[in-house]
């Protein structure tokens, strides 16, 4: 039975690969970007004619948000991705130099919107089947790992993991399952040519590893794989 997935940022890198990976098996996809109707995504909807539904979307918007709830309008959803995401300038992040604009703006992108985004959808999580809710973080957010340098990324992700276990325990009740996820060190514009995996590896873990869960791994910070990563 296809199931129906949302994707945040599916235009390209991880979000792409995910979309690309769900349409080749079968399942539905809503494709969720600024701009979803050029490039690959426009593409995939010529090869894929009815599998892919492309959704203008902002996260950082609540007017872009809305319109978004309104063209998906009773349509259930069975796992919806919050996989948008940015990491602010390379060179001012650091414990002396801080660019607070950009800091500002990642949250904006990496915390703030995926908890508006779960919040407008979860409606339509709740008529699904799947009833699953991933967000991608990264290992880059683990206190545990008690890390260095990079501190507006860092703090965005730990942010995003907290803000999700708050949403996944008030959700608990309703069955549905709240994930969190590093998509391992990926070939994308953020994670650059000299990655260790390639998106179509991130997107297969992923969605390996999220077909095999439910309420009993909610809350949970894994990686691609499934394995489990320190707060
Ligand atoms: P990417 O290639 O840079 O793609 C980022 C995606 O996010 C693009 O589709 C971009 O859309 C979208 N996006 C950014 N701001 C947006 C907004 N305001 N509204 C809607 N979409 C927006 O990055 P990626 O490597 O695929 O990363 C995907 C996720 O994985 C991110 O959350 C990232 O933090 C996480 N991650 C990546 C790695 C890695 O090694 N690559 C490692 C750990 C975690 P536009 O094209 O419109 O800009």
């Amino acid at each position: 039975m296809p199931q129906t997935w949302m994707i945040t940022g599916a235009n390209r890198g991880i979000g792409l690969a995910l979309t690309m990976e769900l349409l080749r098996r079968g399942d539905h996809v809503i494709a969720a970007a600024r701009d979803p109707w050029g490039g690959a995504l426009a593409e995939l909807a010529g090869v894929h004619v009815g599998q892919l539904t492309p959704l203008e979307l902002d996260v950082t918007s609540d007017e872009s948000v809305a319109a978004a709830k309104r063209a998906l309008a009773g349509r259930p959803l069975d796992v919806l991705v919050n996989n948008a995401g940015i990491y602010g300038p390379r060179d001012r992040q650091s414990a002396f130099d801080m660019d607070f604009d950009a800091w500002r703006e990642v949250f904006e992108v990496n915390v703030y919107a995926p908890i508006r985004v779960v919040q407008a959808f979860l409606p339509h999580v709740e008529a699904g089947q799947g009833r699953k809710i991933a967000t991608i973080s990264s290992r880059m957010g683990s206190i545990g790992a008690n890390p260095g340098n990079a501190l507006i990324y860092r703090s965005s992700k730990s942010a995003v993991n907290m803000a999700m276990v708050v949403f996944g325990n008030a959700v608990r009740e309703r069955a549905i399952s709240v994930m969190l996820f590093h998509p391992g060190w990926v070939q994308t514009d953020m994670g650059g040519s000299g990655a260790d995996i390639t998106p179509a590896e991130s997107a297969n873990g992923l969605i390996r590893t999220i077909d095999a869960s439910g309420m009993a791994e909610t809350n949970s910070f894994r990686d691609y794989t499934g394995e489990a990563i320190a707060w």
